[in-house]
């Protein structure tokens, strides 16, 4: 379905935005931002965007993606007639984010890069005043759109916003959308698009799933796959070790590890969103004060779960990978794997929560009989043995 892209320059220095065709008022807002070379995702994807190409891209949060797709929005639209009469609400490019932060974040770097264009930005996002969103929306024409999904449906409902005329559909942070259960609500907006043979669609996800990719196949036409390998791992801060265990093991020693005295501030990751309520729950009952991190998680009640953690009023974060990545917390003591994640890119972005910051930090991994199969992978991204042992004796009493 797609075309495999690799990097064909073959020297290490980054390619400069001035080497890239963009249009003058660009480079200038490049420039007064302090943007000078391309980061990787930059680099590999915008030679294809600027063509008009889809582009499907593996990247998390802190790679420069949002400016990757931003770029390729402003040249497109910059390159169309802008005489074409327009009505109130239609928009000619849309990025879908999955929460509020994201969008109002995009918004902003979307205002820097298009400061010296006419071109506007507007937001549409949920848990914000309805008819003031509104009015915003209706007092000058809309270039682009930066909306979470259950919003702007609405809007469109209402006939209040159009996009009917989309020229370029930006997706952002598929997985967590698919993981925060808002595909039903984005297959409508894309629906609502025009067809794929006639807008330039664009879609990032930090892993590529076999949902990530089905959603890809139905929506792009022939897209350039770009890859960034993840953030590579300062083993050297993060002691790793894998302590090998029954399932019915892990609980007692979860909830016994808590009573140790190194053990500070604790993200705990696991697969599913089902196992996560289960431990939340286990921990609170043991008196461990826990907050719980899912993709299903409102974004208000993420906000607040994050600042208790942060100020220490709790001390564990239950958390699945899509929930959990991209937080940043200095601090962490411990970060522990209840399972081992299907992704060995997870592995490596999970225990990456601790040792920041000059900080060291320990990761605790628990293989039983159902995920220490998917050691071999993550040894071999990590280019190294893990530590395996039994755990400490009280480790496994059951209180
Ligand atoms: P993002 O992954 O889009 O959230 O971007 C991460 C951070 O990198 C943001 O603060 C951007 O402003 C910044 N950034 C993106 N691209 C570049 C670039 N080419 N040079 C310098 N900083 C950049």
């Amino acid at each position: 379905m797609a075309n495999e892209v690799t990097n064909k320059k073959n020297d290490t220095t980054p390619a400069r935005f001035s080497d890239l065709g963009l249009s003058e008022p660009i480079l200038r807002a490049l420039k007064d931002m302090q943007f000078e070379t391309c980061s990787p995702i930059q680099e590999k994807s915008l030679p294809h965007s600027l063509r008009g190409h889809d582009v499907l891209g593996k990247a998390q949060t802190g790679t420069g993606k949002t400016a990757a797709f931003l770029l390729a929005v402003f040249e497109d639209l910059l390159a169309q007639d802008e005489s074409v009469e327009r009505y109130a609400g239609e928009a000619r490019a849309l990025v879908i984010a999955p929460t509020r932060e994201l969008v109002m974040q995009i918004a902003q770097d979307a205002r820097k890069i298009g400061k010296y264009t006419n071109l506007t930005v507007h937001t549409v996002v949920g848990g914000m005043d309805f008819s003031k969103q509104l009015n915003k929306l209706h007092s000058d024409h809309v270039d682009i759109l930066v909306a979470t999904p259950g919003r702007l449906l609405d809007f469109c409902e209402r006939r209040e916003v159009f996009l009917d005329q989309i020229e370029v559909l930006v997706i952002d942070e598929a997985d967590r959308m698919l993981d925060m259960g808002f595909i039903p609500q984005i297959k409508r907006i894309v629906r609502l698009a025009p067809m794929k043979e006639n807008r330039q669609t664009l879609l990032f996800s930090a892993t590529f799933s076999e949902d990530v990719l089905r959603l890809a196949e139905q929506w792009m036409i022939e897209p350039s796959l770009i890859d960034i390998a993840p953030e590579s791992v300062a083993t050297d801060t993060v002691e790793q070790t894998v302590y090998l265990v029954s399932s019915a093991e892990k609980l007692p020693m979860l909830c016994n590890l808590m009573d140790e005295p190194d053990v500070g501030s604790v993200i705990v990751f696991a697969n599913r969103r089902d196992q996560c309520r289960r431990l939340h729950a286990a921990l609170e009952r043991k008196g461990v004060k826990a907050g719980l991190l899912t993709g299903d998680v409102a974004q208000n009640v993420r906000v607040r779960t994050l600042n208790a953690f942060k100020s220490g009023k709790t001390r564990v974060l239950v958390a699945t990978d899509v929930a959990g990545r991209g937080i940043h917390i200095d601090g962490i003591s411990h970060v522990v794997n209840y399972t081992l994640p299907e992704e060995p890119e997870d592995y490596v972005h999970r225990i990456g929560r601790t040792g920041r910051a000059g900080n060291t930090g320990i990761a605790l991994s628990f293989a039983c009989e159902d995920d220490a199969f998917l050691l071999p992978a993550i040894e071999e991204l990590l280019g190294e043995k893990l530590t395996c042992t039994q755990p400490p004796e009280h480790w496994l009493k059951s209180n």
